[in-house]
């Protein structure tokens, strides 16, 4: 995510830390040390009560991030890929690359949070117990519940059913699961996320106008997030269900401008990439693919060498990740041009070149389906 900088990886995972996070800790030390903590806790030295701040700010953000690792190591253990987690303003996003194929790995990957933080929230209850009797401290035993009691509260604002957070995800699979059908689950989830998001917008908007204007705000940014949220996951699961519908044969250009291998590079540079304009094309053999070519590769060759190189000898070799068969569907095809670093994939069917799909393909498609749809 932009703005965000690598804190560390653990499994894999990369874990980042989005830089409203600076703000965030900035505030609550601040709301914490000039405000709660000299309320609750009188007569104590002022860097005291900073130092207390900062360490509750640094203990939420620790809370935050073992909710979205236990969400994380979950889903890994199940199958289900996860590469980075951001940490940002109120939570933690945990980017999935897949959705999970089940309702049961959605129950267990969406509960795993919560109850991380219910864990916290029992851990940090009998640790401010335990301190209690060895200590006199009121403001060390206040600090370490104050941390129980946001786990707490991040265990039931996240158990809220609004799709997609972990409620609405929980809400989704038992749906799902009864019904058998996940364009149904999800379309009453994330309704039901975008009413919690207008609620909360409404009752933030009550609050501001009633004289509570700090967290009036807060919750009307909360609620316009949320709502955002939902509704675009909302769209992303139409989308990729349309195209889990539409097979790549009907859906590919057919008539593709391919090199046959033995051609200079120098004429590929002159008679294809500034002809058609294309970042790459396929290399052949007669009927057969035998390759890809990219203006990276021809970078590469020498300006005196061009004339002399083959471009077979240049060429990528064909993976698996820039191949798709015709019989899939077009959302496989997708997934790979949105995560291999061309753009595009090749339909090939007995190493046979078939057509193109490109990123500009799939979004053009996506714009005139919009329109028409308006
Ligand atoms: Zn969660």
């Amino acid at each position: 995510m932009k703005g965000s900088l690598t804190l560390f990886k653990i499994k894999d995972i990369e874990v980042q830390l989005h830089i409203s996070w600076i703000i965030i800790f900035t505030l609550i030390s601040f709301s914490m040390a000039t405000g709660y903590l000299p309320m609750n806790y009188p007569e104590v030295q002022p860097y005291i009560y900073w130092l207390f701040g900062a360490g509750i700010a640094l203990l939420m953000l620790a809370s935050v991030l073992l909710h979205e690792l236990s969400h994380s190591l979950v889903s890994k253990s199940l199958g289900v890929e996860v590469k980075t987690i951001t940490l940002f303003i109120f939570g933690g996003i945990a980017q999935m690359d897949e959705e999970p194929d089940t309702p049961i790995k959605e129950l267990k990957i969406a509960i795993a949070g919560p109850i991380m933080s219910v864990f916290l929230f029992i851990f940090f209850s009998v640790l401010a117990y335990l301190v209690n009797i060895i200590s006199s401290s009121e403001l060390l035993i206040g600090a370490i519940r104050y941390i129980s009691t946001i786990n707490l509260v991040l265990a039931v604002f996240n158990m809220v059913p609004a799709f997609p957070m972990d409620g609405g995800r929980v809400l989704r699979s038992i749906i799902w699961k009864v019904k058998d059908d996940l364009t149904f689950a999800t379309k009453i989830a994330s309704s039901m996320g975008d009413m919690f998001g207008y609620f909360l917008i409404f009752l933030g908007l009550y609050w501001a106008f009633t004289g509570d204007i700090a967290n009036g705000i807060w919750f009307v940014f909360i609620g316009w997030f949320i709502k955002n949220l939902s509704e675009s996951s909302y769209q992303n699961m139409l989308m990729s269900d349309m195209f889990n519908k539409i097979h790549i044969r009907e859906f590919m250009t057919k008539d593709v401008v391919s090199i046959e291998r033995s051609v200079s590079v120098e004429k590929v540079i002159k008679e294809y990439f500034y002809k058609y304009k294309y970042n790459s094309f396929p290399v052949v053999e007669g009927e057969e693919v035998k390759g890809i070519i990219n203006v990276e590769r021809l970078k590469d060759v020498d300006r005196e060498r061009r004339a002399q190189t083959p471009v077979g000898e240049i060429a990528l070799p064909i993976e698996d990740k820039y191949t798709v068969d015709p019989k899939c569907k077009v959302k496989t095809a997708m997934d790979k041009i949105f995560s291999n670093d061309l753009g595009r994939v090749l339909v090939i069917e007995d190493e046979k070149l078939l057509g193109i799909i490109s990123r500009t393909d799939i979004l053009n498609y996506i714009r005139v389906y919009g329109k028409l749809q308006e």
